[in-house]
């Protein structure tokens, strides 16, 4: 079949290039931007592969009712590009999956991506061949191609999870991934749809099925303490005010503690008085957004002391806005502290557990047992549906890493190296596989920020590094050991001075049954990161060793 498929670039399989200087694994934003800097910046040649049948990454896939990103639409997008961010207009604070998707196409036709991009390729097979220096790929269409850099863009939250229920392959209705959702979309006017899972996504798309179907049953294993959106529509000025101000606050993102437009208040919460303490509670919950999350006190993510109040402020917030309080109690989270999850923005979902034709089960209390033809049976009875929807997430960050064959010196697989969990250097490399990056890997960031300026960090560092390295010659690039075991133990020990390595999430790996127990993020915050990553490449790429292609250390 490879043999007659045309390429991206519509050559055939006797003029097909096969050896690039990079090959990049991913279209999403990371890999995007990957493309922009190493073949039209720096003249590279390059390219991309894509499973899916779109670019998009995130936005392609995740097109389930009510997706929208969490971030602020203004800084929700690159910064690289002057013109690119004057031209664009987004139209709400907090834009929604089809506007996210055609701001991505608008990026990849403005500066002509696509064309180097082979979609509906997965990457299966990646080895460093200790000989040539290079990395022979081989994805499921049959293509077999070298590159002297691998790029990994594979995102942190792309590997779906769908939990081994027994009996699921017997269902006779209609099932969905809301990872994995239909191009075409799916239609749920009048059925009886059942969603499992209330995370960050379960919370966006029972709201909005809550509108079409005829009965919503709603699965919830923990509760959240999910935060109101607080979207608006922008005019002309409110665009005019942001573009104005552009410069200062893409400096401001770039240097604070996530990447998004909330700075910590600057003091401990034990240094405040009720009053104020509820003064700035409110402030935050009326404005919508992370605020009360990582714009609140410095200190509520240290300490029980200090999280208390907090977690407590959000449970009556829930608990005032839900009737029945039988249901308001539910949906209380008393298990973990507030934060220690990643916290969920919603549009009115409280208040669907208000309407009769939504009901909430506890799958604590009455776990599911099985799914059977006609439904969902849990310990307390059964649950008849024509549709369910599979909200329950990813294998998180090493996840879409594990799925491919990577293989490096000695032909060490690398999910074999990861196997305690992953051993990185700056999140960005991995010692034992050379010349292979990672945009927004584990131990980096990533996910504890605004993607895109994580995104951009990354590609930028990644692209100064190569081009360091073709300034001086040298071909092979790979992080030493000692650096590597410095970085792992401090990712953790940062975590651990924290409260959130105690809850159960997919941050720690506690999603995906027998994965390792280890924090999967770097919790130092973008700020402090970015400039260890700069202090890094000043300091001669200190933790990592190069060497020419004789194999002569530098
Ligand atoms: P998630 O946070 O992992 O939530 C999965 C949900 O499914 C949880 O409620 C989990 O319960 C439940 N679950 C998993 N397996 C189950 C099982 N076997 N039986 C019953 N319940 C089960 O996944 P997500 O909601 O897709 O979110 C993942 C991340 O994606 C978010 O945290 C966020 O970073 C990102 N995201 C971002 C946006 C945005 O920016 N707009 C939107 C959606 C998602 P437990 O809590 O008990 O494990």
């Amino acid at each position: 079949m490879s043999s007659v498929r045309e390429d991206a670039q519509g050559a055939s399989a006797e003029e097909r290039v096969t050896d690039f200087d990079a090959v990049i694994v991913g279209a999403g934003f990371a890999g995007l931007y990957a493309l922009h800097k190493l073949r039209n910046e720096m003249g590279l040649s390059a390219r991309v592969y894509e499973a899916g049948s779109g670019i998009g990454g995130t936005w392609h896939w995740n097109r389930y009712p009510g997706a929208r990103s969490d971030s602020s639409s203004w800084i929700y997008c690159y910064s690289f590009d002057e013109e690119l961010r004057q031209e664009w207009e987004w139209s709400e604070r907090y834009p929604q999956q089809p506007e996210i998707m055609s701001y991505i196409e608008h990026v990849a036709d403005k500066f002509d991506l696509n064309r180097d991009i082979q979609l509906e390729t997965r990457v299966t097979e990646a080895t460093f061949d200790e000989e040539t220096e290079r990395w022979e790929i081989r994805t499921d269409t049959g293509d077999v191609v070298s590159a002297r850099f691998l790029i990994a863009a594979l995102g942190a939250l792309s590997a779906a999870n769908v939990p081994d229920i027994s009996g699921t392959e017997t269902f006779a209705g209609e099932w969905y991934h809301t990872a994995e959702w239909p191009q075409e979309g799916v239609d749920f006017t009048g059925k009886r749809v059942g969603v499992i899972g209330t995370g960050a996504t379960g919370i966006q798309v029972a709201t909005e099925i809550a509108e079409q179907a005829d009965h919503l049953t709603v699965f919830q294993r923990t509760p959240n303490y999910a935060l109101p959106l607080g979207n608006y529509p922008l005019d002309t000025e409110s665009r005019r005010q942001y573009k104005e101000n552009y410069e200062e606050i893409w400096e401001w993102v770039r240097h604070n503690f996530s990447g998004h437009d909330y700075d910590f208040i600057g003091k401990s919460i034990l240094e405040a008085t009720p009053e104020e303490r509820e003064r700035a509670f409110q402030e935050r919950y009326d404005r919508g957004g992370f605020g009360l999350w990582i714009g609140n006190y410095d200190d509520i993510l240290e300490s029980r002391e200090a999280n208390d109040p907090v977690s407590e402020w959000v449970r009556a917030r829930i608990q005032e806005r839900v009737d029945d309080p039988v249901t308001a109690e539910r949906l209380t989270p008393r298990d973990h502290a507030f934060g220690t999850k990643r916290v969920p923005l919603e549009n009115g979902y409280y208040e669907i557990f208000n309407r009769d034709h939504v009901e909430l089960v506890d799958v604590k209390e009455a776990p599911i047992e099985g799914i059977t033809s006609t439904g969902v049976r849990t310990k307390d009875g059964e649950y008849e549906f024509d549709a369910l929807v599979f909200a329950t997430g990813f294998d998180a960050m090493t996840g879409p890493y594990n799925k491919i064959d990577i293989r490096g010196r000695d032909g060490q697989l690398l999910r074999d190296k990861w196997a305690e969990g992953p051993r990185t250097y700056l999140g960005i490399m991995s010692a034992g596989y050379p010349n292979l990056f990672a945009i927004t890997g584990p131990q980096s960031p990533s996910v504890l920020t605004n993607m895109p300026v994580a995104i951009e960090q990354h590609v930028e560092w990644i692209s100064e590094v190569v081009q360091h390295m073709r300034d001086k010659g040298l071909d092979v690039i790979e992080p030493t050991r000692e650096a590597e075991d410095e970085w792992v133990d401090h990712s953790q020990e940062v975590a651990y001075a924290t409260l959130l390595p105690e809850s159960a999430t997919w941050y720690m790996g506690a999603n995906i049954p027998g994965k390792p127990q280890v924090f999967l993020p770097y919790l130092g915050g973008l700020g402090p990161y970015r400039q260890k990553c700069d202090e890094v490449a000043a300091n001669d790429y200190e933790g990592f060793a190069f060497a020419t292609r004789e194999g002569a250390n530098t």
